[in-house]
């Protein structure tokens, strides 16, 4: 069967009139082939590249399997970032609006424990966080999990490259043994592959393949330039283009401290986001940006995973990265739910070759494109 309609998914009223008020029109293919499998019962693998979709796409399933009147806790989605926890619980709570009865809780270090132990005795069904803390907060017996029913890993390829992989075990041998167990993910290593062996239950693995790793609608460019002239390079770029949302990329804490300071003494609305900041900093920047207070948010790879954010018109890499699947999700925040977006790749010398590996490894083409003139840039 193709279901290309909520209408036809067996999805509550209540959770289908939130769907429509998020303007979800139809659900994307990841949705439409995992909520009914989920839904059935079954352990699932999810696999659909960045942008697809994920968080509904499970986040609907614990929804309707969450018996509102039992006020232990009955599922938990970890995530690899705080920032990510915090936007799949929002995404949560947003699609039981009109649920009556259903408490979530995001769960993550950095943010006063004391505060989420007073939330936790409150009652919550669902709880979105990192694996530490979550760790944390079962050795504290703050969080119980007996009576989970369902454990969701969202973004598993990010969370076994951060080094979860021991206390992701450690959760899921806390939990039930009959509980549901669903991984989503835009790629499927091995590591992965093991976990899901090794942990689920005659599992369904649904891959919506794409012949391009990256997002279609996304113009990829990229630019020559050498290392002195960059900031010029973004700043003409910039100008030029007039991004409503820009994110600009670099390999490490201190060039993004470097770059913000730069960009900020010649006038532009920059902030950085890295993982030196203290949670309540990075909390304080991306509502600056979801707001437009800042429109040039500096971020390095770590800080920026899975941010969602649907303004986001370009993507800059001042630094190539270092990976080719960093380079996906990269480029991944921006041309979100099927909006479009540029992204522009600064190199130089010997980096062709790494551009090159991106190609092959994308099987999408980075199109040349020159450095704007002074003239473009006054037009
Ligand atoms: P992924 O986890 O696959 O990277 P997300 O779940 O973060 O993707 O979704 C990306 C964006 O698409 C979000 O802004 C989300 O609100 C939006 N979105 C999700 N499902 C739909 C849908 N069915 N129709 C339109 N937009 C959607
Ligand atoms: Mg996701």
């Amino acid at each position: 069967m193709n279901i290309t309609k909520f209408e036809d998914l067996p999805i509550s009223d209540n959770i289908k009139k939130a769907i429509a008020d998020m303007g979800f029109e139809e659900p994307s293919p990841i949705q439409a082939q995992s909520i009914p499998v989920i839904l059935s019962g079954k352990d699932v693998i999810g696999q659909a590249q960045t942008g697809t979709g994920k968080t509904a796409a499970f986040s609907i399933p614990v929804l309707e399997t969450v018996d509102p009147e039992d006020k232990s806790l009955q599922a938990v989605v970890l995530c690899p970032t705080r920032e990510l926890a915090i936007q799949v619980s929002k995404e949560i709570k947003k699609l039981s609006k009109y649920m009556h009865g259903i408490k979530s809780l995001p769960v993550y270090g950095g943010q006063p424990i004391d505060r989420q132990i007073k939330s936790l005795k409150g009652g919550v069904q669902i709880v979105i966080g990192t694996p530490g803390r979550v760790i944390d907060h079962i050795n504290r017996k703050t969080l119980k999990m007996d009576n989970v029913k369902m454990l969701i890993l969202d973004e598993a390829d990010e969370m076994l490259d951060m080094g979860f992989r021991e206390d992701i075990e450690m959760i899921l041998n806390k939990t039930p043994e009959n509980r549901q167990t669903t991984f989503f993910s835009a790629t499927m290593p091995k590591g992965i592959l093991d976990l899901t062996r090794k942990y689920q239950n005659d599992p369904e693995h649904i891959k919506i393949v794409r012949k391009e790793i990256t997002v279609p609608n996304i113009s990829q460019y990229y630019i020559e330039t050498r290392n002195a002239n960059k900031l010029e390079v973004l700043c003409r770029l910039i100008d030029v283009y007039n991004p409503k949302l820009s994110v600009v990329f670099t390999n490490t804490k201190r060039g993004a401290d470097e770059l913000v300071s730069e960009l900020q003494a010649r006038g532009y609305f920059a902030d950085a986001l890295h993982g030196d900041l203290k949670q309540t900093q990075r909390d304080i920047v991306m509502d600056k940006f979801r707001q437009g207070t800042i429109d040039i948010l500096v971020a390095t790879d770590v800080a920026a995973r899975g941010i969602d954010v649907d303004d986001v018109e370009a993507v800059f890499n001042y630094d190539l990265p270092q990976d080719e699947e960093y380079y996906v999700h990269r480029i991944g925040r921006t041309g979100r739910a099927g909006r479009t977006g540029v992204s522009f790749s600064f190199v130089f010398g010997k980096e062709m070759r790494k551009m090159r590996d991106i190609e092959r490894y994308t099987k999408a083409k980075l199109v040349k494109h020159s450095i704007p003139s002074v003239a473009d840039v006054e037009e």
